[in-house]
């Protein structure tokens, strides 16, 4: 069993800020910045590519609520919202999370894309 999921069943501790029938929100155990939490479906899947439809329906306004409940409770200045997917995307725990990561002036923590040469009109045609 995953780790989220023992979290999940309780196996063990996490700091848990809010739970219901289909979510639980927890402190990241790594605080990237202070207040880093953890948006997870209680049901496993893996990524975005086999999250079912109810989960994606009802995940984001749960991610808006948490989000407005840390801007009001902390200080914050700006917020991520980041879903890795993927070894290679840097998730290290497969089990589908959003990160929520609260920005103050002066916090250290960088978030970058490099740019890169790509045919635009190309992918259009592919992706369009
Ligand atoms: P990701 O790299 O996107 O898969 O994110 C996984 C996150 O889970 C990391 O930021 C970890 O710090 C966090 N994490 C791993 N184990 C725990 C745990 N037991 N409780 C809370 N957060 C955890
Ligand atoms: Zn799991």
């Amino acid at each position: 069993m995953c780790i989220f999921c023992k979290i999940i069943n309780k196996e063990i501790p996490a700091h848990i800020l809010h739970e219901d029938e289909n979510f639980i929100v927890i402190l990241d155990i790594m605080q990237a910045t202070k207040g880093h939490t953890l948006i997870i479906p209680k049901k496993h899947s893996e990524n975005i590519f086999n999250l079912e439809q109810t989960t994606i329906s009802n995940i984001f306004p749960l991610v808006q609520k948490i989000a407005i409940r840390l801007k009001e409770r902390l200080s914050l200045e700006g917020l991520n919202i980041i879903n890795n997917n993927g070894k290679i995307a840097g998730q290290t725990v497969m089990h589908y999370h959003i990160h929520l990561i609260p920005r103050y002036v002066n916090d250290n923590l960088v978030i970058t894309f490099d740019k890169t040469e790509q045919n635009f009109a190309e992918l259009v045609k592919i992706l369009k």
